[in-house]
């Protein structure tokens, strides 16, 4: 179960770059120790009075002593810059965990869950979460990205498809259409069904009214906007 929201520190113990725009950084925790959290959740990084970038957390809550972060550095703002500075043995603080895009306790209905490129972080932790569950909850993910070089955790995720049988794994690029376009030829019946969003706002709005239009209750769909 998630702490409250606390300042923290931690040191940089690995980056590794995915591709030339999407890096992760390994994160030792110093104060606390060990940090709990729920799959989905994130942390804020402060730049100022009011100025903070927000981080999904990556790795799984059953190791709450290192967090790992991934992060996309095209959009070059503050945090891509803060992100991409980042090197073994540096010191950062943060306030965590934060946010409420996460499973909750005793639902049972199926997931359909969808990722705009670095909107996956989230996405993939509770994947992950629920293939330490055996996918009691079957959940179907749809991963769109521009192209394929975008898709930074796709193989990852084809193994986990390949060993779940509740796990249905849809990577999706432009040249094959849009996310919302996908979901929309995917589901068919909303019965039971919750629905996990994360990426950009037009997406998440698209893929919400595609749902809706098919009579998914609005709340029915969870969203995490990252820009
Ligand atoms: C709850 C939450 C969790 C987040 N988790 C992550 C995460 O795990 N990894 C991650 O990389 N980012 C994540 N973000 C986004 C992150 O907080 C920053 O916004 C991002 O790193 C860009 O910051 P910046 O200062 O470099 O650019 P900014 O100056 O903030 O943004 C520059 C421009 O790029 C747009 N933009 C920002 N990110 C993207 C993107 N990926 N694709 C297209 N346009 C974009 C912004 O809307 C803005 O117009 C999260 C955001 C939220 C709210």
């Amino acid at each position: 179960m998630a702490e409250k929201p606390r300042e923290c520190r931690a040191r940089v113990t690995a980056i590794r770059a995915l591709t030339h725009d999407v890096l992760e950084a390994d994160l030792a925790m110093l104060e606390p120790p060990a940090l709990a959290f729920d799959a989905g959740q994130w942390i804020s990084v402060p730049f100022g009075p009011k100025l903070v970038r927000a981080y999904s957390i990556a790795s799984s809550p059953r190791a709450s002593s290192v967090l790992t972060l991934c992060a996309d550095v095209a959009p070059a703002g503050l945090g891509s810059q803060w992100f991409r500075g980042l090197a073994p043995g540096a010191e950062v603080a943060f306030k965590g965990p934060l946010g409420g895009f996460v499973l909750e306790p005793g639902d049972q209905r199926r997931l359909l869950l969808v990722a705009e490129e670095i909107g996956i972080v989230p996405v993939r932790a509770i994947a992950h979460e629920l293939a330490a569950g055996g996918f009691a909850r079957p959940a179907t993910l749809v991963y769109w990205a521009r192209d394929a070089g975008w898709l930074v955790h796709d193989a990852d995720l084809r193994a986990l498809a390949r060993q779940h049988r509740g796990f249905a794994y849809h990577p999706v690029t432009s040249a094959e259409g849009e996310a919302a376009g996908v979901v929309e030829r995917l589901v068919t019946d909303v019965d039971g069904l919750v629905a996990y969003v994360a990426g950009g706002e037009a997406t998440i709005k698209a893929v919400r009214a595609a749902l809706m239009a098919k009579g998914m209750e609005r709340k029915a769909v969870k969203w995490e906007k990252f820009w």
